[in-house]
């Protein structure tokens, strides 16, 4: 692209287009890319970034991927959509046996969304369509922790955090659910079992009125990028057995391998009653999420002729499904395993020297996620810019500086991400 073209790009969409979470009246600069291949993004100018960010967990595979083309070209020729009332096709029976196959064995109902949004909204659904089925009806609620994010729509507005899942504006809008303490026990430390005191206590004198809990397993994303212990699920889900509670693990994020598990919920081994994936699912090439449940959950929803209520109109849509299947057969040949761990030993190695800054408050690594969380917020029109006259693309929010990149890059891609960070660091004190 000419100039000239880049600038009408630029002009058309800051005039017309809203970008996530941005003012129509101020909006923050976009950078027109034109292609992206590997781990790289390329500029309408010409220039090549390597990804940090992976397009927000979902590109894991990397860009322009071959064996994920040919899926989705293939189905092309053969049927790009139709609609799923009434009508099944391979491509979706195909990933949900995968879906099946690779999540914890007692999820085996799984219904296909079109965003990972939808997906938390269907789980909710789910579960407040479970106790509405089998009582008792009074279980109509949901209870959460601090620092969680769910997605944008209304339901999973009400389960953001409600200062940092940005969301507070709606918060006299939303229906109110409860929220508990933000899990305190650090994943790399010794577990304090009374990081879940508060959230028992909620549990105990609510458990009437709440139909169940939900929660980011291990790594908290949107709302904070925290890693917390695994042994709060193991409690968690013990807590909810014993009131009653349906228990609702959102891997969105955390699925497909992102913390060192193929699911967080692999870390203290246990399983919930419904779970949503999505993000990673298709390799990050289209939107494709999935809610996945139980046995009890399904019929119990489904008792005495009851229907679940939902269905999309672009419901386990075959192109996606198509992608999907290929990523997940990617996935299954099971580089990724040490793909993820090389990628945290890298940024283990290379983000700890930020901890000596007095800017920065913290550093965390877990699996393919690594994260600089600074004292105060950064300036993202200078800092993207930073970045990206340095060669990669980085896009921090807040205070949090954080890498989550496709699992195939090289380690010397892996060290220009982190000396971006560390040279945006230096330079501030
Ligand atoms: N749940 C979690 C944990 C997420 O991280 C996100 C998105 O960032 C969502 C739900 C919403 O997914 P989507 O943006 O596909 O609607």
């Amino acid at each position: 692209m000419n100039k000239d073209q880049i600038n009408n790009l630029i002009t058309f969409d800051r005039d017309h287009i809203w970008h996530p979470y941005t003012s129509m009246a101020e909006p923050l600069p976009v950078y027109p890319v034109v292609a992206a291949d590997g781990v790289e993004l390329e500029l309408a100018d010409g220039r090549r970034l390597v990804d940090g960010m992976s397009s927000w967990w979902c590109a894991i595979h990397g860009y322009n991927h071959p064996v994920i083309n040919q899926a989705i070209k293939g189905q092309l020729d053969k049927m790009a959509h139709v609609m799923f009332g009434g009508i099944t096709h391979e491509p979706a029976v195909c990933l949900v046996k995968k879906l099946i196959d690779i999540t914890p064995e007692p999820l085996q109902h799984v219904f296909l969304a079109d965003s990972g949004s939808v997906s938390v909204e269907v789980a909710i659904k789910m579960a407040l369509q479970y106790f509405q089925t089998q009582g008792p009806k009074t279980k109509t609620r949901l209870l959460t922790v601090r620092g969680g994010y769910h997605g944008d729509t209304l339901a999973c507005m009400s389960v953001c955090d409600p200062v940092t899942g940005m969301h507070h504006l709606f918060t006299d809008i939303l229906p109110k659910q409860i929220f508990a303490h933000k899990p305190a026990c650090r994943f790399d430390q010794p577990y304090n079992s009374e990081s879940i005191d508060d959230l028992a206590g909620l549990l105990k004198a609510n458990s009437s009125e709440i139909a169940a809990v939900i929660i980011e397993p291990v790594v908290q994303g949107a709302g904070g990028m925290w890693f917390y212990h695994p042994q709060y699920l193991v409690d968690l889900r013990e807590l909810c057995d014993r009131h009653n509670i349906l228990l609702i693990f959102d891997e969105i994020a955390t699925g497909f391998g992102r913390t060192g598990k193929m699911f967080a919920c692999q870390w203290p081994e246990i399983s919930p009653d419904i779970m949503t994936v999505g993000k990673a699912l298709t390799g990050g090439y289209m939107t494709l999420a999935a809610s996945l449940t139980t046995e009890k959950v399904a019929m119990g929803i489904s008792d005495n002729g009851g229907v679940f209520m939902h269905g999309p109109t672009f419901m386990a849509n075959p192109l996606a499904c198509a992608a999907a299947c290929a990523g997940l057969d990617l996935l299954n040949k099971g580089d990724w395993a040490s793909q993820v761990s090389e990628i945290e030993t890298g940024l283990k190695a290379m983000l700890e020297p930020c901890r000596s800054s007095e800017l920065v408050a913290d550093v965390r690594v877990l699996g393919a996620i690594g994260v600089v969380e600074m004292h105060q917020p950064v300036d993202i029109a200078a800092i993207q810019k930073f970045f990206v006259d340095h060669g990669v693309w980085i896009r921090p929010f807040g205070k949090l500086i954080y890498l989550m990149p496709p699992y195939i890059i090289s380690p010397d891609r892996l060290k220009l991400l982190c000396d971006a960070v560390t040279g945006w660091i230096n330079l501030q004190a």
